[in-house]
Parts: structure tokens; C-alpha cells; sequence
């Protein structure tokens, strides 16, 4: 079957210095299918299966110049043939003999004259064997390429769920503050309207709206995190004039309130980004430099190229400044935000640092007690098209 199809069962290499001994083998396997090379004198070897590895090795013992050990042990000194099955044959049967091919790599040993069937049987199950060797390794390959795979989503899975459950506190603690405010101010106003005091209740009312005001900003702010998390966008190019104009506008009570002066530059570099992500970083900016900013907020809005590839934005304000060693932990997830002030959630420069490090930008701080902080981002630039 195999000869008919031309396809050949294995290559190989037959080492013997007997030019009838080396024919007859050659003629029995290739007429069994298998494809023959024949070498008659042993300082050949090396070069011939270097030339062209073959899956076995027929090599006989007893030759002029190396001998059949030598050979074979040159064979598994090398790591390029070191794997190459050796069958030794040899006229001579005594036990040492034996001893000596298995001791120097060889896997097999036939007797001289050769039996047809036992050369076949031999052969045949050392191809197997080989064969079966290659798969077994590269299975183990496999496995173990398959076992840091999981290793590794595992420490991913373990990161993940921590920060879930440290995300799952946050929430929780930064919902409840301002709903016990808002149930305490319920109780206020109904006692108020039952003491016929129609003006004190509606101040109380008032400041039941700003409690839900805050709490519906959270839960926004909780939203664009999930989609951060889960989104992936392509990058466009941005026109940042009209995305902080529109975060400007969206700020506009708690400006006109907190009396802020904002200065913007008059042209924009031009960055690569996501508009409605990028509007949420100016948002948390803004607000901030308007709510941590100087009495009243004067803030500098800022953009250079920094480089040939990245363009520089960020809010300069007129506050206290932040110390050094608070700094480093200001744009840090949930776990370690309960360390934020009391005015605000904490949530906002956590998802800034992640909006902005998806777009394949980079977040900072500059900050210099009395002289106010720099909150800045990084995003790349927008390469003009020749
Ligand atoms: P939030 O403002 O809701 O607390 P952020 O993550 O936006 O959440 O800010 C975290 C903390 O960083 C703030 O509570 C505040 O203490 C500090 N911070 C942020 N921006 C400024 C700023 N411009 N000047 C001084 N401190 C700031």
C-alpha cells in the first residue's frame, strides 16, 4: 500500500563497511517502503546526517577507522542527533558487546546474519517508538505553553476579583453616606411640616436634592467605569476646543457657584482618543480644580506636544497643593481610595488614569504646597496623513 502510494515509512541510514551486507539490507528495507541511504565508511557519518537527519540509524560494530560505539556516541554528544534511534548490528553476540552499545545511546541490537522478519520487527517498533516520543514531548510542550496560560489568567481572575471586591466596599460605603443624609433630611422636613414650618422644609428639601444630585453622580460615574472596563473604541482624532467647552458646560452651576475663572489655550495640538471618555477626564479636572482649587478657582488649561508622538493636556489650579507623600496615591483603584477625602467619592481619578491609560496615554500630577497642582494627561498624537 505504501509503496503503491509512494510514500515512504521512514528514512533510513545504514552504517556498514560490508558493501553486500549494506545492499542486502538496503534492498530488504526499501522494498518493505522505507527510503534508504547507505554509508560505507564510518568518518562519513557525521556529515551525512548532518546533511539530512533520518529517523534511524542501522550502524554496524565492527569497522576500520571509528567503530560503531565511537560513532554512536559521537551521535548523542551532539544535540542535533542526540535523539536519532541507533540499532547496532555485529556478528558478535557476547555480552559485553551489549552492554557497551546500550551504554553508549543505542536502543536496539541485531544479530549478523540478519533474520528479515527481526530486522523489520525492530525497525518498525523503534520508528514507533520515536514517533510516539515526538508526540509525547510535544504534548508536554503543549501542556505546559496550556499551564502557564491558566497560571496566568488565573492571576488575572485572583486581580480582578480582588478589585471587584474592594470596588464592591467602595460603592457600598460612598452610596450609604449620602442616602443616611438623605433619609436624616426626609425625617427633618416632615418634622418641619408638622410644626406648620413651610420654609424650613424647603431649605431641607434643597439639600435633599444636592444629596441625590451626588448620588446620581456616582452611579454615573460607576457606569462610565464598567464601559471603560468592558469597551474597547478605536481612536479618532479629537477636537479637544469643542470637548472641553462641552465638559465647561456641563460644569456651568458648580463654576458660576464656586465663582471659577478658567483660561484655555487658543490652539490644540491635535491627539488621537475617544471624545465621550476624553469629555469625562476634563469633567474630573475641572471639577476638581474647581472644588480643591484656590478661593475663588482660578484654573489654566494647558496642551503641548511632548514629544514626536505624544501631546501633553492638563488643569492648572490655584489651590493648596497636595503633599508629596499623598501624591503617589491619587490616581490609584479602589483599594486604596478610602484614604480620599470626605468631599468627594475618590471614584473620579481612578477612572480618569484607566480611561486614559486604554487610550494608550499616560496620567500625572505636579504638585507644589502653596503654589497649587498640575493634573495632567498624555495621549498620543495624531500623525498628519503627507
Ligand atoms: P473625589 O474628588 O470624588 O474625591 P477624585 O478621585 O477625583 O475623587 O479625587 C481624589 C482626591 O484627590 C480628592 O478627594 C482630593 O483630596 C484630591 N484632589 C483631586 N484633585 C485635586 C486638586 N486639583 N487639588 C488638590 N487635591 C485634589
Amino acid at each position: 500500500m505504501i509503496e503503491e502510494t509512494g510514500l515512504s515509512k521512514g528514512d533510513i541510514l545504514i552504517v556498514d563497511d560490508a558493501l553486500p551486507n549494506l545492499r542486502l539490507l538496503s534492498r530488504m528495507l526499501t522494498h518493505h517502503g522505507y527510503q534508504v541511504r547507505g554509508v560505507s565508511n564510518s568518518s562519513m557519518v557525521m556529515t551525512v546526517v548532518h546533511a539530512e537527519a533520518p529517523d534511524l540509524i542501522l550502524l554496524d560494530i565492527n569497522m576500520p577507522g571509528q567503530n560503531g560505539y565511537e560513532v554512536c556516541a559521537a551521535l548523542k554528544a551532539d544535540p542535533l542527533t542526540a535523539e536519532i534511534p541507533v540499532i547496532f548490528m555485529s556478528a558478535l553476540d557476547d555480552v559485553l558487546d551489549k552492554v557497551r552499545a546500550f551504554a553508549v545511546g543505542g536502543v536496539d541490537y541485531i544479530p549478523k546474519p540478519f533474520q528479515i522478519e527481526e530486522v523489520l520487527a525492530r525497525v518498525e517498533t523503534h520508528l514507533t517508538l520515536q514517533a510516539l516520543q515526538k508526540q509525547l514531548k510535544q504534548q508536554v510542550h503543549a501542556l505546559q505553553s496550556l499551564t502557564n496560560d491558566l497560571v496566568h489568567a488565573n492571576n488575572q481572575l485572583q486581580a480582578s476579583n480582588n478589585e471587584l471586591n474592594a470596588f464592591a466596599h467602595t460603592v457600598a460605603h460612598d452610596l450609604k453616606n449620602p442616602l443616611a443624609s438623605i433619609m436624616l433630611t426626609a425625617d427633618v422636613t416632615e418634622r418641619y411640616l408638622s410644626q406648620g414650618q413651610p420654609d424650613k422644609a424647603t431649605q431641607t428639601l434643597t439639600a435633599m436634592r444636592q444629596g441625590v444630585h451626588k448620588l446620581d453622580n456616582i452611579i454615573d460615574e460607576l457606569l462610565l467605569l464598567a464601559s471603560v472596563r468592558k469597551e474597547t473604541v478605536t481612536k479618532t482624532p479629537l477636537v479637544m476646543g469643542r470637548i472641553v467647552t462641552q465638559a465647561l458646560l456641563r460644569l456651568r452651576r458648580m463654576s458660576e457657584q464656586f465663582e471659577a475663572a478658567v483660561e484655555l489655550p487658543e490652539i490644540w495640538p491635535l491627539a488621537l482618543g475617544y471624545a465621550p471618555w476624553i469629555e469625562e477626564v476634563w469633567m474630573n479636572y475641572l471639577s476638581n480644580g474647581i472644588k480643591y482649587g484656590g478661593k475663588p478657582p482660578s484654573l489654566v488649561v494647558g496642551a503641548e506636544e511632548w514629544d514626536d508622538d505624544r501631546v501633553c493636556f492638563w488643569v492648572q489650579d490655584n489651590g493648596p497643593g497636595i503633599e508629596a507623600a499623598k501624591l503617589k496615591n491619587l490616581f490609584v483603584e479602589f483599594t486604596r481610595l478610602e484614604q480620599t477625602r470626605a468631599q468627594g467619592h475618590g471614584l473620579g481619578l481612578s477612572i480618569v488614569k484607566r480611561i486614559v491609560e486604554k487610550l494608550d496615554g499616560e496620567v500625572g500630577v505636579e504638585s507644589t504646597p502653596g503654589k497649587g497642582s498640575r493634573f495632567y494627561f498624555v495621549l498620543p498624537k495624531q500623525v498628519h496623513e503627507l
